[in-house]
């Protein structure tokens, strides 16, 4: 069975100082990113062990507890790539072409993406997909880390709003913390997510025009 894998840091812990504490990435890195990545992987013996027995009644209990490690590791493993010591300023080529066909120019993406951070309840993440229908940039807010998903939509570039992401540093100033990413933003990465999203097809003819 393959395995997930917790991917190092491209960076050290201190690299996106002061905008994200040392501490703070290591905790996050080394211990809640991680246990995501042992959660699905235990679940995933769970289910083959379930298969094996016949004993399968626990099936959907233990697909919807794979739902939310995985989709844990995917996040997180994206949003330390999207994130760099180098990082800020504004995107360009491709990427910022369809940042202000869709969004009308970069400070509303940037305040859309904002907002939608800052008002999700309890925990969750705020995210740029490409939606491959229409090949459209979007904005969502997913709750923990696999509730409201587009479907078929490929995640660019998350913003952690999880309490583990910020509070050892801002407390309960948690857009602050949002403010402080777009100095650290990596946008040859999210140029690169985009580049190879548009390539995805979820082949529906008649569904949009
Ligand atoms: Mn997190």
């Amino acid at each position: 069975m393959t395995k997930y894998v917790l991917p190092d840091l491209a960076y050290d812990y201190n690299a996106l100082e002061p905008h994200i504490s040392a501490r703070i990435m290591e905790l996050h890195h080394d211990k809640h990113h991680k246990a995501y990545v042992d959660g699905a992987n235990k679940t995933l013996e769970q289910l083959a062990e379930a298969r094996q027995k016949g004993a399968l009644d626990g099936a959907g209990t233990l697909e919807r507890t794979l739902a939310f490690h995985v989709s844990g590791h995917v996040l997180h493993s994206i949003f330390w790539q999207n994130l760099s010591p180098k990082g800020g300023g504004q995107p360009s080529g491709d990427l910022a072409k369809a940042i202000d066909k869709d969004f009308g120019s970069f400070d509303s993406f940037k305040t859309q993406l904002n907002k939608t951070a800052a008002t999700i309840q309890g925990s969750g993440w705020a995210a740029l997909y490409l939606e491959p229908l229409t090949q459209q940039l979007i904005i969502g807010s997913i709750h923990d880390h696999q509730q409201f998903v587009f479907q078929g939509s490929l995640p660019l570039m998350v913003v952690d709003a999880w309490e583990h992401a910020f509070y050892l540093q801002y407390v309960n100033e948690k857009a602050k913390f949002f403010d402080a990413l777009w100095n650290i933003w990596n946008w040859a990465d999210i140029g690169e997510r985009y580049a190879a999203a548009k390539s995805a097809k979820l082949s529906l003819k008649g569904a949009v025009g």
